[in-house]
């Protein structure tokens, strides 16, 4: 247990009904009691964890606000220590005046994360379950919330222990193997022991897989739409955000800059940005706009591009078409009207013929977007790697346990493929914080917000 007892405002900055002010610590309560005056005149000392008193906080017999104080004993905390909460009216200035008051009698401010890290050295939740709090918090659809809420429950925990007990019984026989080399250990001919480590391997690939398809789900998908100017890129903008956003006029390169916002379609986040036309132009306002959307189209995971089928396409179309990647969406808008386009030009690409105006085709541009963003479904219901730190983990495991099967195939030791097959491990138990360093450790609770 740390020796300092922190503090910090739990709940975020500004006003609401309440804002909590969490202390944690061997001297939480002894600390509370000096900073808060229960009306009923009781201690929290001598009250039992999970109860609460009414009271008000005070300083230097002044009474800074109302407040209710929730003391959990240790170890049945949040934190594994003694742990007060003080509640107290949510506004900036209170929540502040109350800090200072704690703070005044004995408490350090908590670094980021700090309770959370608290959490997890005192075995309260192991890393991927402090980490997967932080993207609870930041969840931003349904989808990712459900997938960081099972890896709080432990279910990618759960997986690697299932891999590791594998690697385990493997490190047991190579060590009886290493005290009795003449004898025939089970488990270690060459056909069963190459089985294991296909299935090792096989796992740990299939885990690594759900990062991409988890970081889609979690952050969205940065998407651009482009176009010639007067295609329809806001009608469809609009569209897909339901609101005004963009700018719909007929003047031909009236959305001039990259327009934002975030759009969630069948449980896939879509960070859009209409950009400035791409047209070929001398104003040299729009120009700067054009150089923008180019750059939006090289960097951006899902294009759409917007073509208007009821003109004749000219070079700029096909420059645009030319400029494609297999990231991009070919939307034909404006199939409402009489298309004199020359469709062959799409040949073999990926096309959605829409009308922005009508707000038809709009299901099947869905569809086509979930199909080029996602192949890879997560049910939110599967244990799913979700941050980079853990990605990198999964990855030297695999790294390793590849070697291994190579090394196993072309007749090294099997002495050697057991220092492979370690390597794996180390890997694996790092990404739960088994076995970690205090660095990592670090690393993971900086990312932390102070309170939590
Ligand atoms: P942008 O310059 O590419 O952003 O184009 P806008 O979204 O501003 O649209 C230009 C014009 O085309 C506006 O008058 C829209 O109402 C019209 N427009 C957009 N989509 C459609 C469509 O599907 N059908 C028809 N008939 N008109 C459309």
């Amino acid at each position: 247990m740390s020796e300092r007892t922190v503090a910090a405002i739990s709940t975020p900055q500004g006003e609401g009904g309440i804002a909590v002010i969490r202390i944690s610590g061997d001297e939480a309560i002894k600390i509370a009691d000096k900073s808060f005056r229960a009306f009923s005149g009781q201690k929290l000392e001598t009250l039992k964890g999970y109860s609460a008193a009414y009271g008000e906080i005070v300083s230097d017999n002044k009474v800074i606000d109302d407040a209710v104080a929730l003391v959990f004993t240790s170890p049945k905390s949040f934190t594994g220590e003694n742990v007060v909460e003080l509640s107290v009216h949510g506004g900036k200035l209170v929540a502040r005046d109350a800090l200072r008051v704690v703070l005044s009698n004995g408490a350090d401010l908590a670094g980021p994360g700090e309770f959370t890290k608290r959490a997890y050295l005192n075995g309260k939740l192991d890393l991927a379950s402090a980490e997967s709090i932080m993207e609870i918090i930041s969840a931003k659809n349904e989808t990712a919330l459900k997938i960081s809420r099972m890896a709080k429950e432990g279910n990618l925990s759960r997986e690697i222990e299932e891999i590791t007990a594998e690697i385990l019984k493997l490190d047991a026989a190579i060590s009886v193997y290493a005290d009795y080399p003449d004898e025939e250990i089970e488990g270690l001919d060459t056909p069963t022991f190459l089985k294991t480590l296909e299935k090792i391997e096989e796992n740990i690939k299939k885990l690594l897989e759900t990062y991409d398809a988890g970081k889609v789900i979690r952050e969205g998908v940065d998407t651009c739409i482009v176009g010639k100017p007067n295609v329809g890129k806001s009608t469809l903008m609009n569209v897909l955000c339901r609101e005004d956003r963009s700018i719909v006029t007929d003047v031909a390169g009236t959305t001039r800059d990259v327009v934002e916002s975030t759009v969630t379609v069948d449980g896939i986040t879509l960070n859009l940005s209409d950009t400035a036309g791409i047209r070929s132009t001398e104003d040299t306002v729009e120009k700067a706009g054009v150089e923008r959307s180019v750059k939006r189209l090289n960097n951006s995971a899902l294009v759409l591009a917007v073509f208007d089928v009821s003109r004749p396409f000219d070079n700029d179309d096909r420059k645009l078409i030319s400029a494609l990647g297999n990231n991009a969406i070919i939307v034909l808008n404006k199939n409402d009207l009489q298309s004199v386009a020359d469709m062959s030009l799409f040949e073999g690409k990926n096309t959605v013929s829409i009308s922005a105006k009508d707000n038809s085709g709009i299901q099947k541009l869905y569809g086509e977007i979930e199909k080029t963003v996602n192949s890879r479904k997560i049910s939110g219901d599967e244990a799913v790697l979700i941050s980079e730190r853990q990605r990198n983990c999964a990855k030297r495991a695999y790294e390793s346990i590849a070697e291994a099967k190579k090394s196993l195939l072309s007749g090294i030791t099997i002495d050697a493929v057991g220092v492979l097959i370690d390597d794996c491990l180390s890997a694996l138990l790092e990404l739960t914080g088994k076995r970690v360093t205090n660095e990592v450790t670090d690393e993971v609770f900086k990312r932390f917000c102070v309170g939590k």
